[in-house]
């Protein structure tokens, strides 16, 4: 991997959860410019882009963008329609299957506007904190899938195909398991309490403490011998 100039821009998908946290943590310190992304899609935790504007303020963003793209007029998913959120489910259950929180396409749409804006800023780096370890079974978290999607992406732009720049999606945390996750980010001064992970808070903002990425975020933290603050 080349190692970035101190002018080397980076757009940086950024959730406000603690993995996409991480994430833009560890480009800034590979000396990243971040621009940082973020998506009002008509999610039932439309409070996670309020986390997301502290996390990009936190780590000196370049800039910090929310793309509104309505996902909730397609619903299909329990994050964007009346479907219930699931909860209280094991490790085990989170296991197989893909759960209904899955929202058809997310990573694609997400990716595709990191892709857009990549190309107008110069960038040839896009970072996303998908794990293919303690993750939900959501199909466009696999390697093999953000694989596709960079090869993909070199055929779909100007700057590809004119052979200028070669784009490469960083997914640093894809091996890493949540405790993993956890250590990492303690390491890197992520402020957890910024961060928001759950799915279903309530109309206070407080997480739910059932839905999977409550579970999975505790059971991070527990195996991490941390505290959640
Ligand atoms: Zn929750």
């Amino acid at each position: 991997m080349t190692a970035p100039t101190s002018t080397s821009k980076a757009v940086c998908l950024l959730s406000g959860g603690l993995d996409s946290a991480t994430c833009l943590a560890l480009a800034r310190r590979e000396g990243y410019a971040c621009y940082a992304l973020s998506f009002d899609y008509g999610q039932r935790h439309r409070v996670e882009l309020e986390a997301a504007a502290r996390v990009a303020a936190a780590f000196g963003a370049e800039r910090h963008m929310v793309a509104r793209i309505g996902l909730d007029a397609f619903g299909g998913s329990a994050l964007t329609a009346d479907i219930a959120v699931p909860k209280g489910r094991s490790t085990a259950d989170m296991g197989h299957g893909i759960p209904s929180t899955y929202v058809p396409a997310r990573n694609t749409i997400f990716l595709s506007f990191a892709l857009a804006w990549a190309e107008v800023l110069g960038s040839s780096d896009i970072f996303i904190g998908v794990n293919a370890l303690d993750y939900s079974g959501y199909p466009d978290c696999r390697p093999e899938y953000i694989e596709a999607y960079e090869r993909m992406a070199n055929l779909a732009t100007k700057a590809g195909v004119e052979g200028r720049a070669r784009l490469k999606i960083h997914t640093p945390l894809l091996r890493l398991n949540k405790a993993q996750i956890v250590k990492l980010a303690q390491e890197l001064g992520v402020p957890f309490g910024l961060t928001h992970s759950c799915y279903d808070p309530g109309p206070d903002g407080r997480a739910c403490g059932q839905c999977d990425a409550c579970l999975l975020r505790a059971k991070g933290f527990l195996e991490a011998g941390l505290e959640d603050r």
